[in-house]
């Protein structure tokens, strides 16, 4: 696999970029760092993001603006498209439809609900971060890693390690950490930057989602929500309320942490953490999302409570 990417980067010359929407610390730093790896393999490269970077997100170093899309695909034609740490083609949001007329897709991800949408499907769950498979390429390429892409692979497999403390941390997690200290990351530079830097309409959101803390099965699983009303016009929830679900997670007892988000009137994005056994990519996956066994997401239509009563119909079996 890794041979056959090798080949499209070596005999193309034009590349498209992309990931998943409501972009995380991997998702940006997988494809900033491959952005790096084109552009200094000599190779014009573009970025195609449906949303805007994370305030928390934007030290990382990127593509100019020139080089970046948001909202729409370019309806223009690539040698390939690298689609990095996505898990379903409609995850990369926007008309993702048109995708395949962009050209030839290379999947590179750790997802283990991974659909496999890709002409060539790099799918290695057992790696901590989609971050840790782009090292593993640009290792098979031989090329030098500098400064620019050492930053985004830490940030990559730092955040999807949840700061090495879930199941997916490994040794090669600290390895490819240690590395690229070595070349120059700073990291207390980098957990200021993402770890603590919110903005401080987070933390008045946060109050908020706190009160509405559910629940169920003595604790096992607790749900709390955020509806469009708790926060002020023009706030980004999404980016507000990352990360809420896994401070919840924090409380002793839970086996299932859920934060319920509204995105639309009737449309709510559940994410959910597991902390016991429960394997939460298979209860998203029922209602057509999907993720890891520890942190998976899913969409649901409904009002809140037609949501909630659904999740725990599910759930409870
Ligand atoms: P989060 O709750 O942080 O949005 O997502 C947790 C994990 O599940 C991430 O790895 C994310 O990529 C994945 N995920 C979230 N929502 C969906 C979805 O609707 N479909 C799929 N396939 N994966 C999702
Ligand atoms: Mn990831």
């Amino acid at each position: 696999m890794l041979k056959r990417i090798k080949e499209r980067i070596e005999e193309g010359n034009r590349f498209l970029i992309t990931t998943h929407i409501d972009l995380d610390g991997d998702a940006v730093g997988s494809v900033f760092c491959f952005y790096w790896l084109l552009k200094n393999c000599k190779k014009d490269a573009f970025v195609y993001l449906r949303d805007q970077v994370p305030y928390k997100y934007r030290f990382l170093p990127g593509p100019d603006d020139k080089r970046l899309f948001f909202k729409e695909l370019p309806l223009e034609k690539y040698d390939t498209v690298f689609v990095l740490d996505c898990g379903d083609l409609h995850r990369i949001g926007g008309n993702y439809e048109a995708l395949r007329d962009n050209g030839f897709i290379v999947n590179i991800d750790h997802h283990n609900t991974n659909s496999g949408f890709g002409n060539i499907n790099l799918v290695v769950p057992d790696s901590s971060s989609t971050a840790e498979i782009v090292y593993d390429l640009i290792c098979f390429l031989n090329v030098e890693i500098t400064q620019e892409m050492a930053i985004n692979i830490y940030t990559g497999v730092l955040t999807d390690t949840g700061s090495f403390r879930y199941e997916n941390t490994n040794p090669k997690a600290f390895s490819i950490c240690a590395k690229m200290t070595e070349i120059g990351v700073k990291p207390a530079y980098v957990a200021q930057k993402v770890y603590e830097s919110h903005p401080k309409e987070r933390f008045f959101i946060l109050g908020k989602v706190l009160n509405t803390l559910e629940a169920y099965k003595n604790g096992k699983i607790v749900i709390a929500h955020v509806t469009r009303d708790m926060a002020e016009d023009n706030y980004s929830l999404e980016e507000f309320t990352d990360g809420f679900v896994e401070f919840i997670k924090e409380m002793d007892g839970i086996e299932i942490a859920m934060l319920i988000r509204q995105i639309e009137d009737n449309k709510y994005k559940i994410s959910m953490r597991s902390k016991g056994n429960g394997d939460v990519s298979e209860i998203c996956s029922i209602f057509g999302g999907g993720g890891h066994k520890k942190a998976a997401g899913c969409y649901i239509n409904g009002d809140l409570n037609e949501v909630k009563k659904k999740l725990l119909e599910v759930i409870k079996d």
